[in-house]
């Protein structure tokens, strides 16, 4: 792990209660586990869990976190998915060793325990319709009624059983459910299902099965299989808990689990269910889970987010019981204060105009030198070519500019980073009065762009030579909504509140060229923002730059 973080071992009420478990003998040794969906790709959300579970495992000695595969739903779930769900995981700086599973490893023993409820008289197959089954539930009001079918005798239910899990029942005809209470307060208490009839073949099991338990029954079997000492999850699963607990109970398994509830990551300004995520990928409304403006870890590492950004970011919005909204500002000034420390300094021009130094002898080329971090000596300097013909910034110059621009307009003299002061004396405009060029005249006294004589320059603009620039694509990203919480918008398809700047292509952008050379880890282009080369589509005669941030947060500035 990377010693720059610190963010797993600041506490929270759930290290708290396992402080006391190991205070008290309870446990000897911890055990978590992360149990992703295999159904889309991973985000920003479940990093958070992924953090919680695996920086538990990280933090005490002789524990450990489980990575499961929570593969029940074959149909939805894909390989494709569990791959990239290692790789994230791996990318965030966790690591399972060989606490890799699935819970399709444990389904001939999910079907023995559903055998042993039926025995003793805690489970039945029920063979009413999916409608009328809905309407004998009932609902937070009015109690549900009992099934007919819920007087089974146990040798029928085993027989029915098992002919449900050889494939000679149609999809929907029988279900498994759990005896409990039809007039149970908690509705997640009312006989719910143990297993359906699926005839969908699955990616590890194959065709031996024709049914699949349901997440209630599946997790906690799982977890008590394990030997998890602590099943954390989300808030929404709070009031399934006397179900996981009625379940381990009447299984009598070895270990009984504590599940223990926090609240979920929201983050404004994106979405994070799965459903919507599916939806804007096969939609097109962006270009793949790896878009950079999604919120999915694939997309956020190629935007250029660093694993520790979101690492500290985890460990900043802490875990509490409180539901919570978090502003992107907080994800970004991680960020930020990650790439400050750690990004190497380069010049680019995002929008490029000419500026032609006239005094500047016509074929003199001299190397000028880069401070590469101002905050890191040892990172020390490279080498700038520096010419008669340089680009800048076309914001950087302004007709009859008013006193408070310290940049240029004819007859004021700014500062070239690291080379000459330059005074500009013209500038050539083209027949729609757009200028084309800006002229200046230099002072070979200022190398360094230091000035022998004190005199001061209150602007310092960034350039790079023309001749040696190397041009590039650059894609400055912004927020994917335009509003604080999209899913909120009732009036409002969400997709319909996509952000239209979210995704801005500026091309021939000039770069200096060292960056020719650049991996895709980050880089300070100074005075605007941090960029990386794009991992999918950059190639050496075609270099695609994403902005990963820019400097300062300007969306604080557009709200106040
Ligand atoms: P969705 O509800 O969008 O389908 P999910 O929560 O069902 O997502 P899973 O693959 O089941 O997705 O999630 C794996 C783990 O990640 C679960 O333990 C879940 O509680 C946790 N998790 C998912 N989203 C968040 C979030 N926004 N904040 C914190 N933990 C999360
Ligand atoms: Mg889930």
């Amino acid at each position: 792990m990377n010693d720059t973080f610190d963010g797993t071992t600041s506490s929270n009420f759930i290290r708290a209660i396992i402080d006391a478990d190991l205070e008290s003998a309870k446990h000897t040794q911890v055990i978590t586990r992360f149990p992703p969906e295999p159904n889309g790709h991973l985000h920003i959300g479940h990093a958070k869990s992924i953090c919680l579970n695996f920086g538990i495992a990280q933090d005490y000695v002789n524990a450990t976190c489980h990575l499961r595969f929570d593969d029940t739903n074959p149909g939805k779930e894909k390989s494709e998915y569990i791959n990239a769900i290692k790789e994230d995981i791996r990318w965030l700086g966790f690591e399972w060793g060989d606490n890799l599973h699935h819970t399709s490893d444990y389904f001939d023993q999910l079907y023995a325990y559903a055998i042993q409820l039926i025995k003793k008289g805690k489970a039945y197959v029920d063979s009413l319709s999916a409608d009328d089954i809905r309407l004998y539930r009932g609902n937070l009001t009015e109690p549900g009624k009992n099934s007919p079918f819920r007087g089974r005798s146990v040798e029928e239910n085993l027989e029915l059983l098992d002919k449900m899990k050889s494939g000679e029942f149609a999809e929907g005809e029988h279900l498994l459910r759990a005896k409990i209470d039809m007039a149970a307060a908690n509705i997640n208490l009312r006989d719910p299902a143990i297993y359906r009839i699926k005839h969908i073949s699955h990616p590890m099991t194959g065709d031996k099965w024709h049914i699949y338990p349901m997440y209630d029954f599946a997790h906690c079997v799982s977890d008590a299989i394990e030997g998890i000492t602590h099943s954390l999850c989300t808030l929404e699963f709070e009031n399934h808990r006397p179900l996981y607990d009625w379940f381990l109970n009447e299984l009598k398994t070895s270990a009984h689990p504590q599940q223990i509830e926090f609240s979920r990551l929201n983050l404004d300004y994106t979405v994070m269910s799965k459903r919507k995520l599916h939806e804007l990928v096969e939609g097109g409304y962006v270009s793949g889970w790896d878009d950079p403006r999604l919120p999915t870890l694939s997309g956020m590492r190629r935007r250029g987010y660093t694993a520790n950004a979101i690492r500290d970011f985890c460990s900043r919005i802490g875990v509490t019981k409180k539901e919570n909204m978090i502003e992107m500002s907080v994800l970004e000034n991680s960020l930020r204060e990650d790439l400050d420390a750690n990004a190497p300094r380069a010049l680019a021009v995002l929008d490029p105009i000419k500026l032609l130094i006239t005094n500047y002898p016509e074929d003199k080329e001299e190397i000028l030198q880069g401070v590469n971090h101002p905050k890191k000596p040892e990172a020390a300097t490279r080498d700038i070519p520096f010419s008669k013909e340089l680009y800048i910034e076309r914001s950087d110059y302004m007709d009859d500019a008013p006193k408070k621009f310290f940049r240029l307009t004819v007859g004021r003299e700014v500062r070239l980073r690291f080379a000459y002061y330059v005074t500009c004396t013209h500038v050539v405009k083209n027949d729609t009065g757009d200028v084309i060029e800006v002229h200046c005249s230099y002072d070979p006294e200022t190398r360094g762009g230091k000035s022998e004589d004190g005199r001061k320059v209150k602007g310092t603009i960034h350039w790079v030579s023309a001749k040696h620039a190397v041009s590039a694509q650059i894609r400055q990203y912004d927020r994917l909504f335009s509003v604080p919480v999209p899913a909120a918008e009732k009036a409002k398809d969400y997709k319909d509140l996509i952000n239209k700047d979210s995704l801005q292509v500026l091309e021939n952008c000039q770069l200096e060229s060292s960056l020719l050379d650049a991996n895709t880890s980050a880089y300070q282009f100074e005075r605007q923002g941090y960029f990386c080369q794009d991992s999918v589509d950059s190639t050496q005669d075609a270099l695609v730059f994403n902005r990963i941030v820019t400097l300062r947060d300007s969306w604080a500035k557009k709200s106040k």
